[in-house]
């Protein structure tokens, strides 16, 4: 085990089933992983990050994915954030702001609204300037992190393209409201929020101001893709973990579950979905450490793969423990929750499914 994930599973302990019936990671566990930047791992060392690139990263987020899928959420929205002042945000933005994500500020990215999910560009929160300040107008939903977050890095509507720009949660005329009742990743902080003429210093507003919403969003949501499809591979190896110690040590029969056929073929069911979600993960992580220009379609493959193989292997999982399962308690019946809520962020299935089939209709000779 690196070191990351030694300190990680420390950190956790057996608290995830805790922090999933709470509905609440403890703030300072979350302070102690985040000052040591292991939520936004791919922050370089210049920036006071632990500089891992994408597989290492992916690797770790998996092992984390494998401990507690709300503490995953909580790191795959410090890492976008990150990224995205990486990508959009000027020298002096990435100096102020990356070293204070490195060092457990925490923050997350808000593009949905009430009327625009599947369909970012019916966004219709407002960012425009005013003398030296900038005025944000609109409402988020689904912000996951947003109830434990210093920052929150939103996506709006500036002039007629978009922009970014980061606003402190104790900003006048902002509203969190948390959600209380999600079926999964119950302890991931997803808030509704309010902005009524939210009023931040210009510098907040991201350099690339201006430029098209759908390019801006795009930069988020890849990074996006990537930490869940990494987290869904760790969903697998906790379910393939449960599955096979629940297997080979309870008997029916007169004999381990495992020696019965069919329930060897659940086991071996899991372990191939783990693998191709691993796969396919390795590949997209090697397009984005190798600056591929197939990035962008690679992050959303790995991500629907994984999220249909993990929604597919929890349910197989939860069937292998039978009544052991079948409660809240239990890691696969959190794995089980999660790993549906995967299907849906970041790009549905559908939505993936779409894209993917853009992508091949416009390589087509
Ligand atoms: P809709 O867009 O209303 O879609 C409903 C259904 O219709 C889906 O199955 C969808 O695939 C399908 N559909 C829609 N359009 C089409 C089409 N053209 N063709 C075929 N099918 C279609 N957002 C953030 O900004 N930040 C976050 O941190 C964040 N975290 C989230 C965490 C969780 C647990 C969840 C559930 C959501 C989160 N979201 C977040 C929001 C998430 O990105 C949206 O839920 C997602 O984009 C889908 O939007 P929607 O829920 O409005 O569904």
């Amino acid at each position: 085990m690196s070191e990351p994930e030694a300190l990680v599973t420390g950190i956790v302990g057996d608290q995830a089933e805790e922090w999933d019936r709470t509905g609440r990671i403890p703030i300072e566990t979350l302070r102690e992983l985040g000052k040591g930047g292991w939520l936004c791992a791919q922050v370089g060392t210049a920036h006071g990050g632990p500089g891992l690139d994408s597989l290492r990263n992916g690797r770790f987020t998996a092992h984390v994915g494998s401990l507690c899928s709300s503490l995953r959420s909580v790191m795959t929205s410090q890492g976008m954030a990150a990224w995205i002042v990486q990508r959009l945000g000027g020298a002096g933005q990435r100096a102020t702001l990356l070293p204070a994500l490195a060092a457990g500020t925490l923050a997350a990215v808000g593009f949905s609204e009430p009327g625009a999910g599947s369909d970012l560009g019916a966004m219709a929160t407002t960012i425009r300037d005013e003398g030296d300040t900038v005025v944000v107008d609109g409402r988020k939903m689904w912000i996951t992190a947003a109830a434990y977050a210093d920052l929150l890095v939103l996506f709006g509507r500036y002039g007629s393209g978009g922009a970014v720009v980061v606003v402190p949660c104790d900003a006048p005329g902002l509203e969190i409201t948390p959600l209380d009742d999600v079926l999964g990743c119950r302890a991931a902080g997803h808030a509704g929020l309010v902005l009524d003429n939210v009023r931040v210093r210009r510098e907040n507003l991201l350099d690339s101001a201006g430029a098209p919403l759908s390019l801006l969003a795009t930069v988020g949501l890849t990074y996006g893709r990537m930490s869940v499809a990494w987290g869904c591979v760790g969903i697998l190896d906790g379910c393939l973990g449960a599955a096979v110690r629940h297997a080979t040590t309870r008997e029916q029969f007169g004999r381990a579950l495992s020696e019965h056929q069919l329930v060897a073929g659940h086991l071996a069911d899991l372990y191939v979905a783990g693998q191709v979600a691993r796969r396919i993960c390795e590949h997209a992580s090697r397009c984005w450490d190798e600056g591929s220009p197939e990035l962008a379609t690679a992050a959303v493959l790995a991500k629907h793969v994984s999220a249909t193989q993990a929604a597919t292997g929890a349910a197989t999982a939860v069937q292998v423990l039978g009544g052991a399962g079948a409660r809240d308690s239990s890691l696969v019946a959190r794995a089980y929750r999660d790993a549906k809520l995967m299907e849906i962020i970041e790009g549905s299935n559908e939505l993936s499914r779409l894209a993917l089939a853009e992508d091949v209709v416009r390589r087509a000779p």
